[in-house]
């Protein structure tokens, strides 16, 4: 087991940020923490990789209890926090050779911080100070200084907001291949990055864990029935379509266009094929929408 946590409450002064929380993540995994705003993700975050203590419950990591031997579990954690803090004075291999100093005798300090820079892709920025690089460079250096120990278990709280669209694809392949072989934890807003790096989704809201499923799991489970999208070669009533026993509500949305929700979860082109046939109309286009991640994070995180 890689990342234990048992019953685990925060509380900061009367407020709870974590409710009893508990989940175990094997080696290896790459799991998504999503959650709306305020619902407790970087707290779980900080109580893991020992930077904040959890109220009541038990946290291991590689089946070291945070409490009992926290230096054991910060060598082996990888943290990346929201906002990334970071010494803008510094040079970007003068800070990486300060972190690695916090945790690397001293003659393996400099083959590391050359390996890392390689590794994420910042050459070409070394020698510039941090307070210069764009965000995905700081981004870069986040990670690096993440990684710069060789932890078994990476924690990144957020790591891509704020990126732009290319930035982010360099960032997710970082977390890729960094999640090839660690255990990795990350939090994130953007549903396409849980289903671009994520194995597994853990959704907390208001400090509870109300969903923890493998990813295409939680997408089956997303809606009861199936969402059709179908184009005819002339115009129907909506009546027409309604009257179908197996379908629950036909919209229009273009002049020969329907998005037909079926009445149960079954597969109705078939069906629709056959209407259409009897009445003697082309389909033109006809595609099951697939069922999206957003839809059960909204429905779980919006009472
Ligand atoms: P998330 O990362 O999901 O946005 P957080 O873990 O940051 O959520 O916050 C969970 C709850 O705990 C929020 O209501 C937040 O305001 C509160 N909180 C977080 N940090 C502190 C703190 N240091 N002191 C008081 N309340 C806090």
């Amino acid at each position: 087991m890689s990342v234990f946590v048992q019953e685990v409450t925060k509380l900061y002064g009367s407020q709870k940020a974590l409710d009893r929380v508990s989940f175990e993540i094997n080696s290896g995994e790459v799991v998504g923490l999503l959650g709306p705003n305020g619902a407790g993700k970087s707290t779980l975050m900080k109580i893991i990789s020992c930077y904040i203590p959890a109220s009541s419950g038990i946290v291991k990591v590689n089946e070291k209890d945070i409490r009992e031997d926290s230096i054991a579990v910060r060598r082996q954690v990888g943290y990346l926090p929201e906002q990334n803090p970071l010494y803008y004075d510094m040079y970007v291999k003068e800070y990486l050779g300060f972190v690695a100093g916090i945790h690397l005798p001293s003659r393996s300090i400099k083959k590391r911080v050359e390996e890392m820079i390689e590794l994420t892709g910042l050459s070409a920025e070394q020698r510039k100070k941090i307070g210069e690089l764009s965000k995905g460079y700081k981004q870069r250096v986040g990670i690096a200084q993440a990684l710069i120990h060789d932890p078994k278990v990476l924690i990144l709280d957020e790591p891509t907001s704020g990126l732009d669209p290319n930035q982010l694809i360099e960032i997710r392949q970082l977390i890729k291949n960094a999640g090839k072989e660690k255990t990795v934890i990350l939090s994130t807003h953007i549903m396409q990055e849980v289903e671009a790096l994520c194995s597994r989704v853990i959704i907390i809201n208001k400090g509870n864990i109300v969903a923890d499923d493998p990813v295409e799991i939680l997408r089956k489970q997303s809606r009861p029935e199936k969402v059709f999208l179908i184009e005819f070669d002339r115009q129907l009533k909506a009546d027409e379509l309604k009257s179908l026993d197996f379908i629950k509500s036909a919209e229009q949305n273009g002049e020969n266009k329907w998005k037909i929700t079926s009445k149960g979860n079954e597969d109705i082109r078939p069906a629709l094929a056959r209407f259409a046939n009897e009445q003697n109309l082309l389909i033109l286009s006809l595609a099951m929408e697939e069922s999206r991640l957003e839809d059960i994070f909204h429905l779980l995180t919006s009472q």
